[in-house]
């Protein structure tokens, strides 16, 4: 039995991993983030289990280390929030969830560009106040139109199939090519291309320090009028400051976020009774063709149960080998 500290923790992680766990490990669920105030939490424990918005960096983990915690279980796909060689240099396991649902966040990238097409956040409250107006409502067809899916891993992939089904010409850009896209149509090429021909861009590739703010002013001066940009995938590959002028000057027609770059400071709590004193991010609330969720693509029951499991895999594997299958590697 493995003691491990489980951060961020919300009514929903208790219930699943708890489900997945069958009191095989000793969970203690801390409700705060993890950072360098909250890492004293998981003082007698051998592991912790750490959430997006959790703080990994050099010094959170240079505690955890000192606490004797050798193990990092992250319950999420992406990993930005670790250093890694920190974690290595202190001999610490990192494990992840690398495919939990890959479908659960396509489906919602797909559902946010529904929603901006149709309207439907616009539509739905003037139907409740009695205005049947269709004015201002106007969409288009996605068949026909050009998607270009930035990241074609697990997720990008769905998501060029879900958008070939609609009849998009999918245009994909990877530093690898996925063998499965290529044999259903999907045509590779330069990220210029994306920029220059999509109606619709998609981001689906991890954020690392090289593809930091990858859709900045440059980016945005490439596009076609009027384009449609997608981000389920991490806050920092979008340029908050350079979307609001890209939306302002009409050359973003629609933006639907599922992650924002300030994020930690807002998501997955109700803030509905504060102050937002983030301008950037009110700025975003302000435009009619923008579309925000709080981090949610991944929030399926079908995901979270996988998520569950092999995080409680991970675990079980770390304690019978010191490794488990799902670690990155530094
Ligand atoms: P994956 O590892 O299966 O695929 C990522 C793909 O991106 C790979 O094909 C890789 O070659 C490619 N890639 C790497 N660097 C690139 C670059 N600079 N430019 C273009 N392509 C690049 O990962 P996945 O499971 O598909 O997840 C993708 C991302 O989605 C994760 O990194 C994570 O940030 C995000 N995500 C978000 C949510 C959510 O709830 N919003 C949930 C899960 C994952």
């Amino acid at each position: 039995m493995v003691k491990i500290g489980v951060f961020s923790t919300k009514a929903y992680d208790r219930e699943f991993l708890a489900a997945a766990n069958d009191e095989r490990h000793e969970l203690c669920f801390f409700e705060p983030q993890l950072n360098l105030t909250t890492a004293a939490l998981a003082r007698d424990c051998e592991g912790v289990c750490a959430f997006v918005n959790d703080v990994l960096d050099a010094r959170v983990i240079a505690l955890l280390a000192e606490q004797k915690v050798r193990l990092i279980a992250l319950r999420c796909a992406g990993f930005n929030n670790v250093d890694l060689a920190a974690a290595r240099a202190a001999g610490m396991v990192v494990g992840r969830v690398p495919a939990y649902s890959p479908h659960a966040v396509a489906e919602h990238a797909v559902a946010l560009m529904l929603a901006l097409d149709r309207k439907l956040h616009r539509a739905y409250n003037r139907v409740r106040e009695g205005n049947f107006a269709l004015d201002g409502l106007l969409g288009f067809d996605l068949r026909g139109k050009k998607a270009g899916v930035i990241g074609t891993g697990q997720i990008g992939a769905v998501a060029a199939r879900i958008l070939g089904g609609f009849g998009c010409r999918v245009l994909a850009y990877d530093v690898v090519e996925n063998q499965e896209c290529l044999r259903s149509g999907v045509e590779y090429g330069p990220i210029e291309k994306i920029w220059r021909e999509a109606d619709i861009i998609t981001l689906h590739c991890p954020l690392h320090a090289e593809n930091y703010h990858l859709i900045d002013t440059a980016a945005l001066e490439r596009m076609k009028d009027g384009v449609m940009i997608i981000n389920t995938s991490r806050g920092g590959l979008v340029d908050t400051g350079a979307a609001i002028e890209g939306l302002k000057s009409g050359r973003i027609g629609y933006l639907g976020l599922d992650v924002y770059e300030e994020e930690s400071e807002l998501f997955f709590e109700d803030r509905s009774g504060s102050i937002l004193r983030d301008d950037m991010f009110s700025r975003l609330l302000t435009f009619p063709n923008v579309i925000i969720t709080g981090h949610q693509a991944f929030f399926t029951k079908e995901a979270l149960e996988r998520i569950a499991e092999t995080t409680i895999r991970n675990i079980s594997e770390f304690e019978g080998a010191g490794s488990c299958s799902n670690a990155i590697e530094g």
